[in-house]
């Protein structure tokens, strides 16, 4: 038996419960681990509360994030005592995810955890870090240098866009923050911001074309602010677009792509081909140091994961939460 969140849905409703749960009950997989640590990400609390359709089949223990020792491998890739991460791929939505203590999974999931990182560092980056990383990874392909002007990130007090100021900071970048939070601008100047901006300058409709101020930008809102962030890059600048805060929908008009050869980029972290995931991870252990993630957020236990969730939505947490288990 193992201890695991569950959430079920049947003639009593939608709940979320801390279970006892029989190891007969995981699901298929080529690689057992015991879980270390896991995280609640956005979508993590959407499907624990059911305030948002995330979760495909029940019951479901959620958790898109984990950290893991293995414990029985019919892989050829883990063996028993590796240490894995694991991001995305459906787990936590259509397959049992991290929170809980045991988890049977598919190994072509899997990562090695980055020697630099323990799991409760790599599980204070979480997605929301990795997603952060591949964004960057995104502008720096296309050929964007520090020495070529602003990078602008919009959501930046979010979990992705913190991390998009702090790695964009490291690597020397000047960067400008975008939020609608002007209570956080010294903590996102402590993450390295160089300007804060409001939020209400991108999110409302604009012009086709505007004046040229960011050769990079990371977005994680969409919509309106997108639009504009197109409409504000410069000739050749590149977007990295990851997010939906705003809306789904892109207001926007062909200008700036036809007129100043500006590339919009599209940031998936779910299903992420390894080599990938393996690249961003590795970058993130050589960039961010122990302080980095002294200053990230709370630990807790499973006990009190629900009751997070319900926080997390609320607005009432600040960083991240980690789930030792
Ligand atoms: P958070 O909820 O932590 O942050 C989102 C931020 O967006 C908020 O902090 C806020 O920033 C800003 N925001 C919220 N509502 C609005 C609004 N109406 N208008 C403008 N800005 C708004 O989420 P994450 O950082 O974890 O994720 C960011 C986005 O990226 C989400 O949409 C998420 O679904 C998506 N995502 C996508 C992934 C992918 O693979 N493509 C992976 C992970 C996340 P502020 O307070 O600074 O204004």
């Amino acid at each position: 038996m193992f201890r695991a969140i569950q959430i079920h849905k049947d003639e009593q409703g939608y709940r979320s419960e801390l279970c006892q749960v029989d190891d007969s009950a995981l699901p298929p997989g080529d690689v057992e681990i015991a879980v270390q640590a896991s995280t609640i990400n956005y979508k993590d609390a959407l499907a624990i509360t059911g305030k948002g359709p995330v979760v495909r089949q029940f019951p479901m223990v959620p958790g898109i994030d984990l950290v893991g020792e293995v414990t029985h491998s019919d892989s050829g890739r883990f063996k028993v005592g590796d240490q894995v991460l694991l991001n995305g791929f459906g787990v936590g939505e259509k397959h049992w995810g991290g929170l809980a203590e045991k988890a049977r999974l598919q190994s072509e999931w899997l990562i090695p955890l980055p020697q630099a990182l323990s799991p409760q560092q790599a599980m204070a980056v979480g997605t929301a870090g990795y997603t952060a990383m591949l964004c960057v990874m995104a502008l720096e392909k296309h050929g964007i240098t520090p020495a070529m002007g602003k990078i602008l990130v919009t959501g930046a007090v979010g979990g992705v866009g913190s991390y998009a100021v702090r790695l964009l900071h490291k690597l020397g970048y000047d960067v400008v923050a975008s939020t609608g939070r002007p209570t956080e601008t010294d903590y996102l100047k402590s993450l390295g911001a160089n300007e804060v901006i409001d939020r209400a300058l991108l999110s409302e409709p604009g012009k086709p074309l505007q004046k040229e101020q960011w050769a990079g930008v990371v977005d994680c809102v969409g919509s309106h602010t997108l639009a504009n962030a197109c409409a504000t890059t410069q000739y050749g600048g590149a977007v990295a677009a990851c997010g939906l805060a705003q809306g789904m929908d892109l207001p926007a008009t062909v200008a700036p792509f036809i007129l100043r050869g500006v590339t919009l980029y599209g940031i998936d972290s779910v299903m992420r081909p390894l080599a990938d995931r393996e690249a961003a991870w590795q970058r993130i252990g050589e960039l961010l140091t122990a302080d980095d993630f002294d200053t990230i957020g709370k630990t807790i236990g499973l006990d009190d994961v629900i009751q997070a969730a319900h926080d997390l939505l609320d607005g009432t947490i600040q960083g991240r939460v980690i789930v030792k288990l």
